[in-house]
Formats: C-alpha cells, sequence, structure tokens
C-alpha cells in the first residue's frame, strides 16, 4: 500500500489542505509529529492507530530511524499509512529522508505538500516575505546547527550577502550568535527583524526588533525569526483576529470525532484550544428491530442517529413511525440523512422530551441509544402505556489521557463538559478536576460534577454546544 508523507500546516487547522483531510480520514495508521494541529487528528478514523513519533516531556521523541522503520513496516504491511508532519514534509521535516526509505524499500509513496510555518507564521504577522522594492528573494535557513561549530552547513558569509530576506526555523537559542555571526560578516545591524512564536495558533506572539537586538528577545519556540526589510511590514499589516474569548485556554473533553465543530467555534472566537477527548464511541453489535414495527421512533444523540443508520439498509423504514429526538444535535445529524424529526423538544434533555410528549400513547416505541444512558424517556413512554423496546447501539468508552494533554487541560481557564459520561472519564482520567474553572453543558453534566463533590462554574441555558460557546463567551464579557 502507499505510504503518504503529508505535510499538515503550522497549526491554524484551517490551513491543512483538502489533499492532507482526506488522508487523515482514509489512514490506517498516522504516525505524526507533535507540532501538528490537534484538530487534524481528529479527522482520524475511530479506529486508525494514532503514533505519536514526536513525543517530548512525558516521553522520549522516536529516533528518526524508528519512525522511518515504522513507516516501511506499515506501509509494507499494505495499511494506509500517513506520515503526518508540521508545515510542509520537504521543508526542514526529514520527509526527503523518509521517501529515500520507501523508495530502497520499494514501497511507493506520495507527497502531500503543506503550507510551511516561514511562509505562514510571517503572514500571519502581516509580514510578507517578498515585497517589491523590498525583497525579491527569500532564503530558509535552518538556525538549529550550532552557528559556531566548525564545518556547519550554513555559510554565515554568504547569508551576510543574501540580497533579500531570511527565514530561520528552529534554533530561537542560537539567536544571540546567529545574530552575531551576520553583524561579523557584513549584514546591517539596524535591519529590521521579527520573531513569530506559535504562527497561526492562537496564542501567536510577534517580537519585532532588529537584526543586532535579536538576540535580547524573550523568544519560545516554536518561533520563526525573520530578517530583512519585510519584519518591518509588521507594523503596518498586522491583522491577525481576536475575539470575545481572546486569552483563555479552553480544554474539550468531548469525543475526539465530535470536538471539532465545537472546538473550531471556539477558536473562531479568538480561544486557545486544547483537546482533551476524555471519552470515544464505541459501536456495539446490534440485532436492530425493524422501525416499521414502531410507530415511535426515538433517537438521543447524534450518535444514536449516526449507529442507527450504519444499521438500516433501507431508510424507507424510517417512513412509519413518528420520530422524536433530543437535542438540535440530533435533529441535524437526521436531517444531514435526509430525515426530518417530528418532534425536537424544547430543551436538550430527557425531561423535556417526556414533557413535550405529555402522557400521549403509542403503541410500541423504539428508543434507539447509548446503552447505560438514563431511563426518563422509556419510563415516561411506559408510564403513558406505550410498550418500550430499548436497543443499546453504542457505548462511551473512556480514552487514554496523554500526560501532555492532562497537564494542558487542567492548566486551562475553562474545562468543558458536554455529557456526564465525559465527566466521568476525565476524572478518572485525571485524578481531578482542581485548577480550571468548570464549564457543563446542562444539568445531567452538572449533576455528575456534583457527584465528584464538584460545583460547576457555568451551565450552559440551552443545552447545546453553541449554548456552552454562548454561555463562555457571556462569562468572557463579564470578567
Ligand atoms: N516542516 C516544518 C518545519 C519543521 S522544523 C514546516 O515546513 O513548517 C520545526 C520548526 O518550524 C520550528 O522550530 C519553528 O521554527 C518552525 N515552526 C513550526 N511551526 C511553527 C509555528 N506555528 N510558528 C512558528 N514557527 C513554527
Amino acid at each position: 500500500m502507499t505510504a503518504y508523507l503529508v505535510g499538515a500546516g503550522p497549526g491554524d487547522p484551517g490551513l491543512l489542505t483538502a489533499r492532507a483531510l482526506e488522508l487523515i480520514a482514509q489512514a490506517d495508521v498516522i504516525l505524526h509529529d507533535r507540532l501538528i494541529p490537534s484538530a487534524a487528528l481528529a479527522h482520524a478514523r475511530p479506529d486508525a492507530e494514532l503514533v505519536d513519533v514526536g513525543k517530548v516531556g512525558g516521553g522520549e521523541q522516536v529516533p528518526q530511524d524508528e519512525t522511518t522503520r515504522l513507516l516501511v513496516e506499515h506501509a509494507r504491511a499494505g495499511r494506509t499509512v500517513v506520515r503526518l508532519k508540521g508545515g510542509d514534509p520537504f521543508v526542514f521535516g526529514r520527509g526527503g529522508e523518509e521517501a529515500q526509505a520507501l523508495r530502497a524499500a520499494g514501497c511507493p509513496f506520495e507527497v502531500v505538500p503543506g503550507v510551511t510555518a516561514g511562509v505562514a507564521a510571517p503572514a500571519y504577522a502581516g509580514i510578507p516575505v517578498t515585497q517589491r522594492g523590498l525583497a525579491s528573494a527569500v532564503a530558509f535557513v535552518t538556525g538549529h546547527e550550532d552557528p559556531a561549530k566548525a564545518g556547519v552547513a550554513v555559510d554565515w558569509a554568504a547569508l551576510a550577502v543574501f540580497p533579500g530576506t531570511l527565514v530561520f526555523y528552529m534554533g530561537v537559542r542560537q539567536l544571540p550568535r546567529i545574530a552575531e555571526l551576520l553583524v561579523a560578516h557584513g549584514r546591517d545591524p539596524d535591519e529590521p527583524a521579527a520573531i513569530v512564536e506559535r504562527g497561526t495558533l492562537d496564542d501567536q506572539r510577534t517580537l519585532r526588533t532588529t537584526l543586532a537586538a535579536l538576540g535580547e528577545q524573550d523568544a519560545r519556540a516554536p518561533a520563526v525569526t525573520v530578517v530583512g526589510a519585510v519584519a518591518a511590514l509588521h507594523d503596518e499589516l498586522a491583522w491577525v483576529r481576536d475575539g470575545p474569548l481572546a486569552g483563555l485556554t479552553i480544554a474539550v473533553t468531548r469525543a475526539r470525532a465530535q470536538a471539532s465543530g465545537l472546538a473550531a467555534r471556539l477558536r473562531e472566537l479568538g480561544a486557545d484550544v486544547v483537546e482533551a477527548p476524555a471519552i470515544r464511541v464505541e459501536p456495539l453489535p446490534v440485532d436492530l428491530p425493524d422501525p416499521r414495527d414502531y410507530d415511535l421512533l426515538v433517537l438521543t444523540s447524534p450518535n444514536g442517529v449516526g449507529e442507527l443508520f450504519r444499521h438500516l439498509r433501507d431508510a424507507r423504514a424510517l417512513a412509519g413511525p413518528q420520530i422524536a429526538v433530543i437535542g438540535p444535535g440530533t435533529a441535524d445529524a437526521l436531517r444531514a440523512q435526509g430525515v426530518e424529526p417530528d418532534l425536537v423538544p424544547e430543551r436538550a434533555v430527557g425531561e423535556s422530551l417526556a414533557d413535550a410528549l405529555g402522557g400521549r400513547s403509542f403503541r410500541r416505541a423504539l428508543v434507539a441509544r447509548a446503552v447505560a444512558a438514563r431511563d426518563v424517556v422509556p419510563d415516561a413512554l411506559r408510564e403513558a402505556g406505550t410498550e418500550v423496546d430499548v436497543v443499546a447501539l453504542y457505548r462511551t468508552v473512556a480514552e487514554p489521557l496523554s500526560d501532555a494533554a492532562r497537564a494542558q487541560a487542567l492548566g486551562a481557564d475553562w474545562l468543558t463538559f458536554t455529557s456526564a459520561s465525559s465527566v466521568r472519564f476525565f476524572h478518572e482520567a485525571a485524578g481531578t478536576l482542581d485548577g480550571p474553572r468548570l464549564a457543563s453543558i446542562g444539568p445531567v453534566t452538572s449533576a455528575a460534577l456534583r457527584d465528584l463533590g464538584r460545583e460547576p462554574d457555568l451551565e450552559a441555558a440551552d443545552h447545546t454546544p453553541d449554548g456552552l460557546v454562548a454561555a463562555l463567551v457571556a462569562a468572557a464579557g463579564r470578567r
């Protein structure tokens, strides 16, 4: 099978290419770097194997040889393997070496270029790397090597006279030496410079300075450093958005497959989003009863809708029963399948549906939902004399939480929960909920927090992801 060397762009998930998303969604195995947009992995199949080969902090970085070996091994085993790298795979990404190894092993491969940090981070800081009259060439340079080391690949004398913009990747700690060497070889110490940290991410920061003063900046990786007249355009062209949630870090504990909508919305509003999925949806083997045998079908979650349609052989089977759903997200998931629900209660909780059914009696009702869900709706229906069958289509299971994700989530300003099970699983995995303020989507989720002795700091009035976002915006406004 083919191996794919795929660029994931510099961080903003909007800068993933269409081809990258397509391949991520198809992959059996994804070998990914640490510096890739966390949202990128949300598009992976739930059963895809995700391997972080760029671990730092918690774990050791996987050596390059081992990464290459894994890549070849998976490709040979006939799996669709995606090697997902930050930025562009062939720009300081060792993609060339991996391609050589694949070629040597006789494995076919495809390269998917990505948006490289050296262009994108300056762009998000309002710095075009070329500009008529200011720079008609640009050099991408590694700042990684020790510039004092004899025989290094970087020719400092040539760079000092390079007629255009210099963009350095890596090596923020080498900046004092880089500046010194360039100046020593004749580059103008007053030339404009800029360091763009965490470019295209929500907490991007730009330090505007001069070549001579580069080394005095308190710069933190990952960052690219721009040396050249274009760096001064930052003062005029900086455009990075902020929003009502700017400056806030918000952790999302939703299942990876569903987190992206919520995360994207929060990011649009300026938040820095940490994805720390606590749960995962696991389909159950079921023998789905024929919906035509019922006059009411109840669906309680978007997952339930998804699973129902996986089992349904013919959508016309839904023509018979009335369909009641809990929550606008569930209604939308159903509409996406071309079916309009008959009843969506005002609030996205079982009690509200029970009220809306108002004691109406049906002949037979089918409730399709997760295993271990609450029985509010089946009980209310039975009370009204309806014969009820409950079918469990899926269950939610704990998703392991990496040390890095745990630390980031507990260091966030807000920890968001969109279900009672995500509260329980996150608490189990993290061992605590202490640190961030706690945001709950609704009363059932809040009750799960109270069971753990914690009062939510915020509960959405509208029990939907959008409602949760609105409540966070309102809370930010009150600060
Ligand atoms: N293949 C990547 C570069 C990998 S080398 C690409 O094409 O972008 C890693 C370096 O890239 C970092 O040390 C930093 O210099 C730069 N980098 C990656 N992501 C960045 C970001 N979001 N903002 C600024 N620099 C970034």
